[in-house]
C-alpha cells in the first residue's frame, strides 16, 4: 500500500504547475499567423478547417500583417491584395504587426511606435481598397510586436516574456496599449526551420518546414492548457507564420492535420476545443 501511495505522490510531483485546470470541459484555441500576407497565406487559408459528419467546418484565425508586404510590382500587389481579400471574406481577424518588422527599431522605441502608426496608414488604404472600413477599426485594436512576446491585454497584468529573443523595450508595448491597442503575445509556438539541403535540391533560396509534427504540436497545446501555462486560463494563443508552409503543400496540410488531431486528442482527454479569433479573447 505504501508503495502505491509513493507512486501517486510522484505522479503529482510530475505535473508542471502542480495543479491542472478543468475548464468546464472546454478549451479555446486562438491560431495566429504572423508576417503576411505572403507566399504561404493562401495555403494556410485553405487548411483552416476540420471535417465533421462529412462536412467541412471552417476554423477562424488571426493574421498579424506587415505593411512592407504591400510593395512591389503590380503582379505582386494584386496577389497580396487577393490574399488579404480572402482573409477578410473568410471571417478572419487582421492585426497590426508594424510596417517593416525591423527589430533594430527597438533601439529607438519611438521609431518602432511610428512604424506601427505607419502600418495603420498603409492598412487603412488597403482596407478601403477592399471596402472593409469596419475591419480597419478592428485592426487598430489588435497588435503584436515583431519578435517580442509582450502582452498588454486589458485587465491582465502586463507581461514581457523573458524568452524574447531581443532586448525588451516595454515602452513600445505600453505606448500601443495607451493608444487603445491590445498587445498580444503567444503561449505556444509552432516553429519553422529552414532546411538548406532541401532548398538546394529544389533550386530555392530557402525551404521551410514546420519543426514539430502535428501530433506533437497538438499534445504541446493541450498539455499547456491542462497545466495552466497560458496567459488566460483555458485559452491558448498559438503562433506560427504563413511563410513556413510556402514551399510545399505537404507542410500546409500539417495545419489541418493539427486541427484534426487537436480535436481528437482533446476528446480523448474528455475536453472540447473551439477556435476563435482574438476579437473574442
Ligand atoms: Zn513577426
Amino acid at each position: 500500500m505504501s508503495i502505491l501511495l509513493t507512486a501517486a505522490a510522484c505522479r503529482t510531483a510530475d505535473t508542471q504547475s502542480g495543479t491542472t485546470l478543468n475548464c468546464g470541459g472546454a478549451y479555446e484555441v486562438y491560431l495566429t499567423f504572423d508576417d503576411g500576407p505572403a507566399a504561404g497565406t493562401d495555403d494556410v487559408l485553405a487548411n483552416l478547417y476540420y471535417e465533421e459528419s462529412g462536412q467541412c467546418i471552417s476554423v477562424p484565425a488571426t493574421f498579424f500583417v506587415c505593411g512592407y508586404r504591400f510593395r512591389g510590382d503590380q503582379a505582386t500587389l494584386d496577389e497580396r491584395r487577393g490574399w488579404l481579400n480572402s482573409m477578410l471574406s473568410e471571417g478572419h481577424l487582421i492585426g497590426n504587426h508594424s510596417v517593416e518588422h525591423d527589430k533594430q527599431m527597438y533601439g529607438e522605441p519611438d521609431l518602432m511606435i511610428q512604424d506601427f502608426k505607419d502600418n495603420e496608414a498603409t492598412m487603412q488604404e488597403e482596407f478601403e481598397r477592399q471596402k472593409a472600413g469596419s475591419t480597419y477599426e478592428e485592426f487598430v485594436r489588435h497588435a503584436r510586436l515583431p519578435t517580442q512576446n509582450a502582452w498588454r491585454v486589458d485587465g491582465l497584468a502586463p507581461r514581457d516574456d523573458a524568452a524574447t529573443v531581443w532586448p525588451k523595450h516595454p515602452e513600445v508595448a505600453s505606448d500601443l496599449d495607451q493608444r487603445g491597442y491590445e498587445v498580444f503575445g503567444w503561449d505556444a509556438e509552432w516553429f519553422g526551420d529552414n532546411n538548406a539541403a532541401k532548398a538546394q535540391e529544389n533550386g530555392q533560396s530557402d525551404w521551410f518546414e514546420l519543426r514539430q509534427s502535428p501530433s506533437v504540436m497538438a499534445t504541446e497545446v493541450l498539455d499547456a492548457l491542462k497545466a495552466g501555462r497560458t496567459m488566460k486560463p483555458c485559452k491558448i494563443v498559438v503562433l506560427t507564420h504563413d511563410h513556413y508552409v510556402r514551399n510545399s503543400r505537404s507542410q500546409a496540410a500539417k495545419l489541418s492535420e493539427f486541427i484534426r488531431l487537436l480535436r481528437e486528442e482533446a476528446t480523448s482527454r474528455g475536453k472540447q476545443v473551439t477556435f476563435h479569433t482574438l476579437r473574442d479573447y
